[in-house]
Order: structure tokens, then C-alpha cells, then sequence
């Protein structure tokens, strides 16, 4: 059978509009993506037949719920807790949210499980390296000493009856970036959960949370980045549920002297922490995860995967400075390794 040029566009282009059809009906769902905290934060909903206003609408809501927490945690933000918090350090106790609260309670029960590797008093050290005033450079010894004594998670008094904050002394500051970022997905994911929506994965700058099955009960696949080689993939989970997020070396660093040095700091010794390259960490939820995958990366990967095993429900793969990847014995079966 011989087609002229004009009865091949036209097959084609049926067999586009038809491929687009099927697709679409596979493929019921919706993204946006949004700026939050610093991160491209994208939010897909799968809706099982709901109209796109439905889906507009609960994506702007989810939105306005996610903006509405940053502006409480973030301590850039004049007037937020945090800041009003870090304002008052030595003087008085501030009256906060009970989002506050919360986020602060569960940010002082890691740094509690992890041995101080995750403190949320670490914003002075975070100033001197740059991270928190954007203005990077390798800090004096000195001054490294001169505010290591400022980092101390259990000078924090929380008062939770009158849902208020003290930092005793003066020149303490809180940081929840290694934690916030997953509760407010959390938050996000609560909204979707009450809607009519079936599933809804969100992804905020590697800090991915998942509701719900897909449609088609295929397992989400989750990809883990090479921490050496970025746009590369290490690693692929297979997950039902749950949430995953990713602390890595690569994330955030600034350079100096031929060196890396990136944004997730030792309390213990004022520098990054240097054990291992990325940290991901499968939780039930997204507080969990961003919490526990910033304080793992601290510990390194002999105490870090110890903390992993002593968890129930969590589990975590860790791939060291030379690329290695170590997985916690609960993922044996769902984690893949790419070549
Ligand atoms: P993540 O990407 O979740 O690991 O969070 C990294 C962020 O956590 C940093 O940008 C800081 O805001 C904050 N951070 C850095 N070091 C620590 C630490 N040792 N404990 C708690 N938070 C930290
Ligand atoms: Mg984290």
C-alpha cells in the first residue's frame, strides 16, 4: 500500500490526537510547581476525574497553606516566630504558633536521639560560614569558639502551655532549615488527604512526599541522584507510601581555597561535616525523614546507620564521600542500584 504524503500527516496526526487521548485518561492529573523556602517545590495531584477547577483550587490552597508556614518558620522573614524568637534571645519568651511549637519539639527529640547532630541552635555557626547571611567565606577559629557555645538544643525552654520560646542567651538563634521543609509538605499532603483527590506526590527540592496509590498500583519510583555526579541517578526506590528526603553535600556549598564546603554543619566541630556525601531516609512522614536525613549526614555512616536500625518504620541509604551506597537492612528488596 503506497500513502501520498498528505494521507501520512493526516495518520499521523490521528495517531497523535489518539495516543494524547489514551494518554490523558492514564495520566488523570495536575502539576504546579511553586517557590518556597528557598526551593522549586512541585505539587502533583492525581485526581481520578475531578474537574480542573477542583484541581486548581486545591493546588492554589495547598499553596497558601505551604506559604502561610513559611512565613512563620522562616527566620528571614521580619515578624515570623523564628525571627521574633532569635530577636528575643536572652531577654524574654516568645508567644508562637503551635506550628512552632510542634516543629520545635520534634527538632529537640532528634537532636535528642542523635546526640546533638541535629541542633536547631546551629544558626550562629550557619552565620559565620555564610549560610544564613549569603555572605560565604571559612570563618577564624576564634570566632568558631566564640559562638560553638551558643549551640546547645538543650538550653531551648519551650513552654507549651503558654506555646512560648526562650533562647537563654543572648546571641542563641534557631534554624529550622533542616526541618521545616518537611513538615510544611506534611501540611500540604494533610490538605490533599481531605479532598477528593486520590494521590498527591509532592516534591520539594528532593524532599519528596507521597499520599495515596497510584491509580494504576504500579509502586511510585523514587530516584536517589548520584551525590559525585549530578543529573545522574545512583539509586532507584520502589515506594507504596510514605516520604523521602535527601541531605547532601551538594546541595548547597560555596568554594574557597580549591575547597567544597557545603551547608550542613557539625556542632561538635563548627565545620561541615565531612563523613559521608548524601543521606536519603524513608519515613512515615516528611518531618521525619528532613529531620533525620540532615542529622544521619552528621553522624556519618558507622553511627548514622546504627540510629537508623534502633528506628521503627524508618529506614535509610547512605552513600559515602567515593560513591559507595550502603542501605539500612529493612530496603534490601526495594532498592535497586543503577549501573
Ligand atoms: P537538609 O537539606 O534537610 O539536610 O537541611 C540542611 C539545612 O539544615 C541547612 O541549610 C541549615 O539550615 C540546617 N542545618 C545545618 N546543619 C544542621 C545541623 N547540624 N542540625 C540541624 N540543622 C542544620
Ligand atoms: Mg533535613
Amino acid at each position: 500500500m503506497k500513502f501520498s504524503l498528505k494521507t501520512a500527516v493526516i495518520l499521523l496526526l490521528m495517531l497523535l490526537f489518539i495516543f494524547n487521548i489514551v494518554g490523558c485518561s492514564d495520566e488523570d492529573k495536575y502539576e504546579k510547581t511553586v517557590f518556597l523556602m528557598d526551593t522549586k517545590v512541585d505539587i502533583t495531584i492525581l485526581g481520578n476525574g475531578m474537574s480542573n477547577k477542583q484541581y486548581v483550587n486545591l493546588a492554589n490552597e495547598i499553596e497558601t497553606e505551604m506559604k502561610l508556614l513559611e512565613s512563620i518558620f522562616s527566620s528571614h522573614i521580619t515578624g515570623s516566630d523564628i525571627e521574633r524568637i532569635n530577636k528575643a534571645a536572652g531577654q524574654e519568651a516568645v508567644k508562637v504558633s503551635p506550628e512552632t511549637v510542634f516543629v520545635l519539639q520534634k527538632a529537640l527529640e532528634v537532636a535528642e536521639m542523635s546526640g546533638g547532630a541535629f541542633d536547631p541552635t546551629v544558626a550562629p555557626l550557619l552565620d559565620l560560614w555564610g549560610f544564613g547571611t549569603g555572605e560565604y567565606g571559612v570563618p577564624a577559629q576564634n570566632d568558631l569558639e566564640e559562638v560553638l557555645p551558643l549551640v546547645n538544643y538543650r538550653e531551648v525552654e519551650i513552654d507549651e502551655a503558654s506555646s512560648t520560646v526562650f533562647l537563654p542567651q543572648p546571641g542563641m538563634k534557631i534554624d529550622l532549615g533542616g526541618i521545616a521543609k518537611g513538615y510544611i509538605v506534611d501540611r500540604g499532603l494533610k490538605i490533599a488527604d481531605d479532598s477528593s483527590a486520590s494521590a498527591l506526590f509532592i516534591n520539594a527540592g528532593g524532599d519528596i512526599s507521597i499520599a495515596g496509590k497510584k491509580p494504576s498500583g504500579e509502586m511510585w519510583r523514587i530516584a536517589i541522584q548520584d551525590p559525585l555526579e549530578s543529573k545522574k541517578l545512583t539509586a532507584v526506590l520502589d515506594v507504596e507510601e510514605g516520604s523521602i528526603a535527601t541531605s547532601g553535600d551538594y546541595q548547597r556549598f560555596f568554594e574557597a581555597g580549591g575547597e567544597k564546603y557545603h551547608h550542613i554543619i557539625d556542632p561538635k566541630t563548627g565545620y561541615p561535616a565531612t563523613g559521608v556525601s548524601s543521606v536519603s531516609i524513608l519515613a512515615p512522614d516528611t518531618i521525619t525523614a528532613d529531620a533525620l536525613s540532615t542529622a544521619v549526614f552528621v553522624l556519618g555512616l558507622e553511627d548514622g546507620m546504627e540510629l537508623l536500625e534502633r528506628l521503627d518504620g524508618v529506614e535509610g541509604v547512605i552513600i559515602d564521600k567515593q560513591g559507595k551506597i550502603y542501605a539500612s537492612s529493612g530496603l534490601a528488596d526495594d532498592l535497586k542500584i543503577v549501573d
